[in-house]
């Protein structure tokens, strides 16, 4: 029997299968096709997404392949620059914007999976039914060889946007918000334009987008009017030349690897789990590309789901745990999506006065520094919030807490004098972090949730604030740069109890660490609520 079984070979279930290997878990990844997809559709991974790569190992591959840095720049039917982004390095140490090829990118995650002796990976098995019973779930597959059955405790459906495990699920799959733009997208290799600035023209019919991609790649998108159905002729050469000219200067001179026309919706699954399955990706919500946080949703769904699995799996947590699944990703979906579809609108905008009073306010806007820095740095893409689920608030959301938020990767030197980031330091799992603490609470660090076997335990100080007194068990080291600055004058002389996924779980005085750790042991085990009675963040 495998612990997990996972369904779809999509960057989704690729990415669960490398967290859940990294974590000894016993996982078998089904892929109805006979290999990888062969074709690019997600380009840009942000900098949460490419943080979670770099604690699976994959950061260099994923770096060596990609492309950055990439600005966008948006113009208006007017040619005036009304909006632009930049390819800044983020909290989480990498760039918001690293452009890959999704066959390449799938395969090094493919390969990522198979350094782990408990993962394996089978192709042309198409999951085709499923029933699950109080110990597990076992699965028809659809082999080269006939009908299998396989065995696995939890299920996860990674399977697209048609997701078979939904339906049979009978998960209904809710438009967020209405919307069905239809784009032709075109990927070309060794493009004459290397440019490394992707740039979207706004026009009074349609939009045009020009994008780099790996391999002197680039990709060009065109967006099409409602009457426009008849797909073969829309992607006939000359028809599509003359579709693309404002933006490329004849895509029949170029080498074209694919084109495709897609339609782009706004949907949720109404419920992520349902027993022991879930939903990650495409299966659990599909969004428009205008922010680029389809894939890196997916990946979202995996860091917050993985570690759970991998503590019920290995009988660390009740499968109670995995009940917060649910309800700490969907919100942050819902409002991701909405988000995507606002941007899909605004961008797709047609009326002559829409269009020119959102460019006359996105110019007169940009020209004021905190809005153009708010464009620039995509800041109107949500960041994930933990209100409830395995946190412990102490009832003040405070907008400077790192509670129920992703702790940041500052770089750090450690006191032996190496300099790495925070996440090196602290390793894939739960980490104790004392922020400007004068010493570590040995009787607190007593605690069974804070043994040294099962947590990390740093102590950070402000470059150049004198080393706490140490402690057993407990590293020692000084930031590097400013990304916890803030953080660290916020809550100083607290320790953060720190999940897998980065999450902030808890900010404790040390007179309330073993209270606090002790809460969070409960609350992993199913036998607490979030609401600590004498806990203070
Ligand atoms: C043009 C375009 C551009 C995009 N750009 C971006 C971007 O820049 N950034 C971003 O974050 N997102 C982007 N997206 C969205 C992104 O591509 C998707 O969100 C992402 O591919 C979803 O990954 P997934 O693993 O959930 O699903 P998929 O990639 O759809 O993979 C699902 C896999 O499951 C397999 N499968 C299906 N049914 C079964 C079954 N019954 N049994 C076994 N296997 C099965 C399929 O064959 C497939 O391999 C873009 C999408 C498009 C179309």
């Amino acid at each position: 029997m495998f612990d997990v079984l996972i369904a779809g070979a999509g960057p989704a279930g690729l990415t669960m299968a490398n967290l859940l290997g990294q974590a000894g878990v016993r996982v078998l990844l089904i892929e109805r096709d006979p290999g990888l997809s062969e074709i690019p559709k997600a380009l840009l991974i942000d900098d949460e997404f490419f943080r979670l790569l770099a604690t699976l190992g994959l950061s260099a591959p994923v770096s060596a392949h990609g492309v950055y840095p990439i600005s966008f720049d948006y113009y208006s039917p007017m040619g005036w620059r009304v909006g632009h982004v930049e390819p800044s390095i983020t909290e989480h140490h990498y760039s918001r914007r690293t452009a890959t090829f999704q066959p390449e990118f799938e395969a090094i995650l493919l390969a990522g999976g198979e350094r782990f002796p408990t993962f394996e990976a089978r192709f042309r098995h198409e999951l085709v039914d499923f029933e699950q019973d109080a110990d597990g779930v076992v699965a028809t597959l659809a082999t080269p060889e006939g009908e299998a059955r396989v065995r696995a405790r939890y299920l996860i459906g990674a399977d697209g946007s048609h997701s078979l495990v939904r339906k049979k699920l009978g998960i209904p799959f809710d438009e967020v918000r209405k919307f069905g733009d239809r784009h032709i997208v075109v990927d070309v290799l060794e493009d004459p334009d290397t440019s490394p600035v992707a740039v979207t023209k706004l026009g009074w019919s349609r939009n045009y987008v020009s994008l780099p991609s790996p391999n002197g790649g680039r990709r060009y998108e065109v967006s099409l009017h409602e009457h426009e159905t008849d797909d073969a002729a829309l992607l006939e050469d000359a028809a599509l030349a003359r579709m693309l000219a404002p933006i490329c200067d004849d895509i029949r001179t170029r080498r074209v690897i694919r084109k495709a026309i897609y339609t782009f919706h706004s949907r949720i699954a109404r419920r992520l789990s349902a027993g022991r399955v879930h939903l990650v990706g495409d299966a659990a919500h599909v969004m428009p590309i205008f922010g680029s946080q389809g894939m890196n949703s997916g990946a979202r769904d995996v860091k917050n789901l993985g570690w759970k699995l991998a503590e019920v799996v290995h009988g660390r947590a009740l499968p109670s745990l995995l009940d917060s699944y649910h309800e700490e990703r969907f919100e942050h979906l819902v409002e991701t999506i909405k988000i995507a579809t606002a941007n899909g609108k605004l961008q797709s905008a047609r009326m002559l006065p829409v269009t020119m009073a959102r460019d006359l306010f996105l110019g007169a806007a940009s020209l004021i520094p905190a809005f153009s820095r708010w464009i620039r740095d995509m800041r109107y893409i949500p960041k994930p919030y933990l209100k409830s689920g395995i946190v412990l608030h102490d009832g003040r959301p405070d907008p400077k807490s790192l509670v129920g938020r992703v702790l940041p990767n500052p770089a750090v030197v450690s006191d032996g004098g190496a300099e790495m980031l925070l996440d090196d330091l602290l390793g894939p799992g739960f980490a104790l972090v004392g922020l400007d603490v004068a010493e570590a609470p040995a009787g607190a660090l007593r605690h069974p949730f804070l043994d040294p076997a099962r947590i990390s335990r740093v102590a950070l100080r402000p470059e150049g604030a004198p080393a706490p007194r140490a402690a057993e068990g407990v590293v020692t080291a000084a930031l590097a740069d400013h990304r916890l600055s803030e953080a660290i004058a916020f809550h100083a002389g607290k320790w953060l109890l720190v999940r897998p996924d980065r999450i902030v779980a808890a900010a404790l005085a040390p007179a309330d660490l073993a209270a606090g750790a002790g809460h969070l042991s409960r609350l992993l085990a199913g036998e607490a609520s979030p609401e600590p009675a004498s806990v203070a963040a």
